[in-house]
């Protein structure tokens, strides 16, 4: 009874989750719960499986088998505008015709809110995002920051209960991304909804997250906080992987005259 218990109080749970496609599986058996209000990042290798668990908890692909809970809710049969969440990708797919606002409204269209509920939700979102002033604008007429902040709004603008993002900054350049980081974060902490992060990038995980999965080869390896991770990583997968951006903050230890080790939690990861 207490899996049950965790399936009703999670945000997100997937219970031996697994997909294949015909005789290659490519996620394997997840075990994960996500809390109400998290920020979980799936941090892994490319082809680790990160976007297609992301795809399962979206309906964009379906389930293999086992069990996947969004809200205490079985959702394995619901298509994706029935499982309460906005989604952000890393191309931006905004309509090139039509305005900041339009592209915005329209999922509160698809819903049929009236045009008075619209344009307020529409100009709490544009503000959420600081966009305020770029409403009669087109998407060819913003940056790439800019239009993919526009299409965090439109995610967010129906208020679902889950926000998932697959790699949204990743055609960005550095600078831009670190502030997105620190916007995102600032987003989460004020509509308080569930956020789920895929990335390959080390960093951006460990500073933005509530907790990180770190996936490889169609496994979790280990759940955690980014000092869960650094200072008792379970794996030999997750030292390494981590190691390779511990560089700085891990602590260098001479091994002779040229090479330095780097010591996580007393484990050697990068020599
Ligand atoms: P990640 O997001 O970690 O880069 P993916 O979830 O995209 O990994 O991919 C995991 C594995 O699943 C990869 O080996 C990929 O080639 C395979 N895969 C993804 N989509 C399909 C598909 N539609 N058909 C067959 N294999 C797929």
């Amino acid at each position: 009874t207490s899996a049950i218990h965790a399936i009703g109080e999670a945000g997100i749970s997937l219970n031996s989750v697994t997909k294949r496609y015909g005789e290659s599986t490519v996620v394997d058996e997840i075990d994960l719960v996500i809390e109400p209000g998290e920020f979980m990042t799936f941090l892994g290798p490319s082809g680790s499986g990160k976007t297609t668990t992301l795809n399962m908890i979206a309906g964009f692909t379906s389930v293999t088998e086992g069990l996947l809970h969004i809200y205490g809710k079985p959702v394995a049969k619901l298509p994706p505008h029935k499982r309460d969440i906005g989604m952000v990708f890393q191309n931006y797919a905004l309509f090139p015709h039509k305005t900041v606002a339009e592209n915005i409204a329209y999922p509160l269209q698809r819903r049929k809110l009236s045009k008075a509920v619209q344009k307020e939700k529409v100009a709490a979102a544009l503000g959420m995002v600081r966009m305020g002033d770029f409403g009669d604008r087109y998407p060819s007429e913003l940056s790439g920051g800019q239009q993919q902040r526009v299409a965090l709004a439109r995610a967010l603008v129906y208020e679902p209960r889950v926000l998932l993002m697959d790699e949204p900054l990743g055609a960005l350049d550095k600078k831009l991304r670190e502030w997105l980081q620190t916007e995102i974060k600032r987003i989460h902490r004020e509509v308080g909804s569930t956020f789920v992060y895929v990335t390959h990038d080390q960093e951006e995980a460990l500073s933005m997250s509530d907790r990180i999965a770190v996936f490889n080869n169609g496994k979790i390896e280990q759940v955690g906080t980014s000092e869960d991770l650094y200072e008792a990583p379970q794996t030999l997968f997750v030292g390494r992987f981590l190691g390779e951006s511990t560089v700085l903050l891990g602590t260098g230890v001479p091994v002779g005259e040229r090479h330095t080790a780097i010591e996580v939690a007393g484990h050697r990861v990068v020599a």
